[in-house]
């Protein structure tokens, strides 16, 4: 374990690609704070995947830092077919576009001022009805279907829409059906074949995008826990929430799913932008109540892609999001395809250790437990509870505790107590999957023989590692034997060194 006292709690993810995909350069992003590490399955080739899966572990290794991988299923994405000649082209406003269930190049037809776009799901069309909007390339382009034409023919079925909004259309561009009801399946067979792949190597989470409903996550945990080998966590799954329809199941989509995140991006495109603040809030509300953690995405640090520095705008937005309690923040091409990577790695987590220390004072005790784990009757529940009492009590600097599998550190990281908890396992998928819990810092350890080894073993990391003095207060968690599931059930009040240091000085404990 590396420089303790520099700790955020704020998991950073970093979206690997070609900006940072260099294993010495990703060494320094997990160095500055990145924990989870995501590879998007929307863009590249299995080939692409497994270069940056070797490089996550090897920069993980070089900089001597668990860190998660997390895989970021496509989920029904709807894009448009390639551009004829890889020549992208302007529609304007008032212009007409078929969109057609044919498999061919999208078009311009310069004499007629007719386009012609092809989807990836020829489907769709039958979905859409006249009136519907039909955004492209995140929303930039709008368009209204002003006509159905049914063919004889399957294949010639097609939308008639006019430009309200104009812009550029190249190769495979997103597609948002904001008022459709698409019948797409939420997990499509390339999602299986990347869940699969994924869970070969053992990745450490999964995002399902435009998730609808709760069933969609529901679906997703059927078929992980069909393809996860015995013995093997099978990777917790991320619900991304980025379509409307999403909100309205939002309650049972977060108590089905082991954490969420607000996709701003879609979201933005998909809503009127002037209430997605409103619902990054709820959503964030909602997932806490249910004990899950949430990671705010998209655009945290958007002109970091070309500037060394962000705007004041995007300063704010991220210290914003850790106030209102995100559990994580999300860099997608600012770290993949941007020019500054590390800064805005090492930006954001300057800002969110900053935040975090005003966080703690000003932090209400009543509001901090998550509804579920107030009502809940567990021992691990009322065990959190108690800790955080505690911990504040002392003044404790840490929470030092065994969590094989990580399902004890996750409930000690829903009652966001400001301290780092140190979470030790000897599992290392189970140290890989806490880096999604706020707060946790996971250690790898051989299991030590009893309570009181354990507590020796992590003393001497944090005097070693200059993270406390001896006689500094700390809260320890476990239960034994350990690391055997279901044993943690007492609460240790340790002081480092196991002498305890008074106002006036050392005295032995
Ligand atoms: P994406 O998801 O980057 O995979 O689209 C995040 C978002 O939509 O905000
Ligand atoms: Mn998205």
């Amino acid at each position: 374990m590396k420089r303790l006292e520099d700790l955020i709690l704020t998991k950073i993810i970093a979206t690997i690609g070609p900006a940072c995909d260099e294993p010495g350069l990703l060494a320094r992003l997990i160095e500055e704070g990145a924990r989870i590490i995501r590879i998007n399955f929307s863009h590249g080739s299995f080939d692409d995947f497994q270069r940056s899966y070797d490089a996550i572990r090897q920069a993980s290794k070089l900089a001597d830092i668990p860190v998660a991988i997390l895989g970021d299923l496509c989920g029904p994405k709807i894009r448009i077919g390639k551009v004829h000649e890889a020549k992208p082209f302007a529609l304007a406003v008032g212009d007409y576009v078929e969109l057609t269930r044919k498999e061919m190049l999208c078009r311009r037809y310069d004499d007629t001022g007719m386009s012609v776009l092809s989807t990836n799901y020829p489907a769709v069309i039958d979905d859409v009805q006249p009136g519907h909007r039909v955004m492209i390339n995140d929303g930039a382009i709008h368009m209204l279907v002003v006509d159905r034409v049914f063919a004889d023919d399957d294949q010639d079925h097609r939308l008639v829409c006019r430009v309200t909004q104009g812009g550029l259309v190249s190769d495979r561009k997103g597609i948002n059906l904001p008022d459709t009801d698409i019948s797409a399946p939420s997990l499509t067979e390339y999602d299986k074949q990347c869940a699969t792949w994924a869970t070969e190597r053992e990745f450490d989470a999964l995002a399902l995008s435009f998730v609808r409903r709760a069933e969609d996550v529901k679906q997703l945990r059927g078929f992980l826990k069909r393809i996860t080998p015995p013995g093997v966590l099978r990777p917790p799954i991320v619900a991304k929430i980025e379509k409307p329809q999403a909100l309205s199941d939002l309650d049972e989509i977060c108590a089905q799913s082991e954490a969420v995140m607000v996709a701003r991006g879609d979201l933005g495109v998909e809503m009127d932008l002037a209430e997605v603040p409103m619902i990054q809030k709820r959503v964030i509300k909602v997932a806490h109540d249910h004990g899950r953690p949430v990671f705010v995405a998209t655009q945290m640090f958007q002109s970091m892609i070309e500037d060394p520095s962000p705007t004041r705008a995007e300063v704010s937005d991220v210290a914003n999001a850790v106030f209102e309690g995100a559990d994580g923040l999300m860099l997608s091409g600012e770290t993949a395809v941007g020019a500054y990577p590390k800064f805005a790695v090492a930006t954001m987590a300057r800002i969110a250790r900053k935040t975090e220390a005003q966080l703690a004072l000003a932090r209400d005790d009543q509001a901090r437990l998550p509804k579920k784990l107030r009502l809940s009757r567990y021992r691990t529940a009322a065990l959190a509870r108690g800790v955080s009492v505690v911990a504040g009590d002392l003044h404790a600097r840490f929470i030092v505790m065994w969590s094989e599998r990580g399902g004890g550190a996750r409930y000690l990281s829903q009652s966001r107590m400001d301290i780092p908890i140190i979470a030790a396992t000897s599992s290392e998928q189970g140290l890989r999957q806490m880096n999604l819990l706020f707060g946790v810092v996971p250690v790898l350890m051989p299991r030590p023989e009893n309570a009181q080894a354990f507590i020796d073993q992590t003393d001497r990391m944090l005097l070693d590692s200059g993270a406390a003095q001896p006689g500094e207060p700390v809260v320890v968690v476990l239960g034994e034997p350990i690391g055997s599931p279901g044993v943690t059930n007492e609460i240790r009040l340790h002081y480092v060194g196991d002498v305890c240091k008074l106002p006036d000085g050392p005295v032995e404990a």
